[in-house]
């Protein structure tokens, strides 16, 4: 492995670290997430989530995940989702879900630091970041309180794509970080009967932006009921898709 966590006294080796970030909220940032985590895991791998997005924390619901793990109070242990993969997220530790939480940068990215050093991840092969959404100040503390090898730009169609990952492309590239790829969610509907995609909001091109950025790979994720009720239900693990497969054949 490439690194070790050497401060934290835990003895966790992670090798290779995936921050997923986005323009704004609201463009399935936290499905994505949960999607190539799935992905990743179901080719062997072992693998992790941490939810650095502190304030709007959605990972442990994906998975179905609500309690906390109490098996030693002075250590702090992810929780298994069913596939086997670990995920620390501020939603475990509250006394109540719905608790908000109102914290300013600094302690954001102090949280998110310890959820890195201090959690007993173990041996781990893929740790995915969900970063809070934007390119402002608290994604960008959260950026450099871990060492993230490279990140994933999730969009949606609706978004101002150009400007959005040119700044992500730009933020990355201040802190010496690649761009491994973008995501495009919600970008067609595929019809049950004809399964004829249909572009609702019309058709913008990522793979030339992808090029011009100089980005490797793109893929595409469709706007799926059944998708969004494997979120509500807590199962985005039991969603079978292969819509990510050639992203991740690159990590
Ligand atoms: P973000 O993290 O960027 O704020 P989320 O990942 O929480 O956004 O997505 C919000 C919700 O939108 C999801 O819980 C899901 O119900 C719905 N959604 C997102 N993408 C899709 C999709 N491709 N197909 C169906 N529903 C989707």
């Amino acid at each position: 492995p490439k690194k070790l966590i050497e401060e934290s006294g835990t003895g966790s080796q992670i090798n290779k670290v995936i921050g997923v970030v986005s323009g704004k909220g609201g463009v399935g940032k936290s499905l994505v997430t949960p999607l190539l985590a799935a992905s990743i895991r179901e080719k062997g791998h072992s693998v992790a989530v941490l939810d650095a997005d502190i304030t709007g924390p959605s990972i442990p619901k994906m998975f179905g995940l609500s309690q906390k793990d109490k098996t030693n109070k002075n250590r702090i242990f992810p929780v298994e989702s069913g596939h086997g993969i670990k995920i620390m997220s501020v939603n475990l530790l509250l006394d109540h879900e719905t608790d908000p939480v109102i914290w300013r940068g600094p302690l954001i990215a102090g949280t998110v630091k310890q959820f890195w050093k201090d959690v007993y991840w173990g041996n781990v092969d893929y740790m995915f970041v969900d970063m809070p959404p934007g390119t402002g100040d608290v994604p960008l503390t959260v950026f450099q309180s871990l060492p993230v090898d490279g990140i994933i730009v999730v969009t949606s169609p609706q978004d101002l794509v150009e400007m959005i990952v040119g700044k992500a492309v730009k933020m990355a590239g201040m802190m010496h970080i690649p761009v491994i790829g973008i995501v495009q969610n919600m970008a067609y509907y595929e019809c049950p009967t004809c399964h004829d995609k249909h572009y609702l909001f019309g058709k913008n091109d990522i793979d030339t932006l992808a090029e011009e950025y100089h980005i490797e790979m793109t893929a595409k994720i469709p706007i799926d009921p059944s998708l969004a009720k494997a979120c509500d239900e807590g199962r985005i693990e039991d969603y079978e898709t292969d819509c990510l497969d050639n992203l991740i054949e690159k990590f």
